[in-house]
């Protein structure tokens, strides 16, 4: 029988609730991640998509840089799409001098990438490691421009690299929690059962 697992959604900006119900379709327990107590009791967290310098200054406010980024650092396996990719990511372009990330995924990343006729779209792609084609949708998304030798290209779009992982953190330009393709989240489920 499968454990059922805690996921913590980074509550403090953003699309919160589709995260949760992904999760929550998927059976496990989601938690609403505002304070860095909550760090303790998860076995993943998600960061979810919104305005990344907007989710840095809260985050900074509130205190929860540094303990977020030291305990993914300590193994707490950690997906982030969008504005969540973002703040999860080593390098920012075209962001808030005052913006700060939290460096634990070695990626470079644009935000706002896709020009102006691409601002928002949606499509299938293929996904290293997921079987079926996977739906995602595309919000003034950034692109990863460089990755780091330990980090893995999982999709692409028109040869930007859309998704990517390292070790135990997984990212995505993409929302595929306002879809209703639960694989990406599934594929995350399945991450933090291999890294427990
Ligand atoms: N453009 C936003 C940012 O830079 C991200 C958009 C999103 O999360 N849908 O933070």
């Amino acid at each position: 029988m499968s454990t059922k697992l805690t996921i913590g959604v980074l509550s403090v900006q953003g699309g919160v609730a589709e995260h949760v119900r992904m999760v929550e379709k998927l059976g496990h327990e989601a938690v609403l991640m505002r304070r860095t107590e909550h760090l303790a009791s998860i076995d993943g967290l998600i960061l979810p998509g919104g305005e990344s310098t907007t989710m840095s200054r809260l985050l900074r406010l509130g205190g929860m840089i540094e303990p977020l980024r030291e305990a993914i650092q300590g193994g707490l396996p950690a997906f982030g799409t969008c504005a969540g990719m973002i703040m999860l990511a080593t390098t920012v372009l075209d962001t808030r001098p005052d913006a700060e990330s939290l460096g634990v995924i070695d990626v470079t990343v644009r935000r706002n990438a896709f020009g102006r006729q691409r601002d928002s779209f949606e499509g299938e792609l293929d996904f290293t490691g997921i079987a079926n084609p996977v739906d995602s949708v595309f919000i003034r998304a950034p692109q990863i421009e460089e990755v780091g030798e330990d980090v893995q290209v999982l999709a692409t779009v028109d040869e930007r690299v859309v998704a990517a992982r390292q070790n135990h953190v997984l990212v995505t330009s993409f929302h595929p929690e306002l879809t209703e393709d639960l694989q990406v989240h599934q594929y995350f489920v399945e991450m933090i059962r291999s890294s427990r």
